[in-house]
């Protein structure tokens, strides 16, 4: 029997608001032992507290995401520093830099980026980044905290940069964390990446709602569908699915230390 971690969920977005229960579930039985719901908003951090407590199969992980500060209003900061510290959270995030989608302006983004980074040093919770169209400035700002603070605790979720980002991003000590999006089949440059990563640095994911992989694309994506993404990845770094569950749920478990 595999046991994976699925790092990365949405599981307060509205898709699951009817069936969180059957979903999970699901995921039990495919083998998913835990998931990290992973808030968007300062509202959304709360509700992933919330369905922490209520589940023991997830724990929380608290931020906003760069898309979503133009929506914050000025509590929504304190708010994320004060859900921090509850016993459900493990991360903060996500966090990072997007110029695909530009509603919040870069500066804002990148001061963001840099509050959830010295938050994540403070509480001592890794940081859940998120990095779209922006990889040069996203390397300039971990290389910034790196210079200045050492290893840089945290996960590039959804990783689909290149070889030297990817390279880049480990000797910084992140992890990379694979999504659906390795078995598209137009994705033939990402596996070549994925293929040259040390099997002790990578972490599998859904994103769900979103993304899902092959051969669910194209419908709600979720945590029970982080096996095929799995398998794809143990293929590729030439193990079996069995060496690759166990090793990323000792890489996930020693990074967000549940
Ligand atoms: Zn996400």
């Amino acid at each position: 029997m595999i046991e994976l971690i699925d790092t990365h969920a949405h599981l307060d977005d509205e898709q699951f608001a009817a069936d969180l229960p059957v979903v999970l579930q699901r995921a039990s039985a495919a083998g998913v032992a835990k998931i990290l719901t992973i808030a968007t908003t300062a509202a959304s951090s709360s509700a992933c507290i919330a369905l922490a407590e209520r589940h023991v199969m997830l724990s929380a992980v608290v931020g906003l995401h760069p898309n979503s500060i133009v929506e914050a209003d000025a509590t929504a900061w304190d708010n994320i520093v004060a859900a921090a510290g509850h016993p459900c959270v493990v991360g903060i995030g996500e966090t990072g830099l997007d110029r695909h989608w530009n509603n919040t302006p870069f500066a804002i983004q990148e001061e963001y980026f840099v509050r959830h980074l010295e938050l994540s040093r403070r509480s001592a919770c890794p940081a859940v980044i998120h990095c779209r169209e922006a990889e040069a400035d996203m390397l300039r700002v971990l290389r910034d905290d790196y210079d200045r603070f050492g290893p840089i605790s945290g996960v590039m979720h959804s990783f689909v940069g290149d070889t030297n980002m990817a390279e880049a991003c480990r000797a910084m000590g992140l992890y990379l964390s694979f999504a659906g999006m390795l078995t598209y089949k137009n994705a033939a440059a990402l596996r070549a990446t994925a293929a040259q990563q040390p099997l002790d640095r990578v972490l599998v994911e859904t994103d769900s709602p979103y993304l899902a992989p092959v051969p669910h694309r194209g419908k709600r994506n979720e945590p029970a569908h982080v096996v095929h993404t799995a398998a794809c990845l143990a293929e590729l770094l030439g193990v079996s699915p069995e060496r690759l569950a166990e090793q990323t749920t000792i890489n996930a478990q020693r990074l967000f230390e549940i």
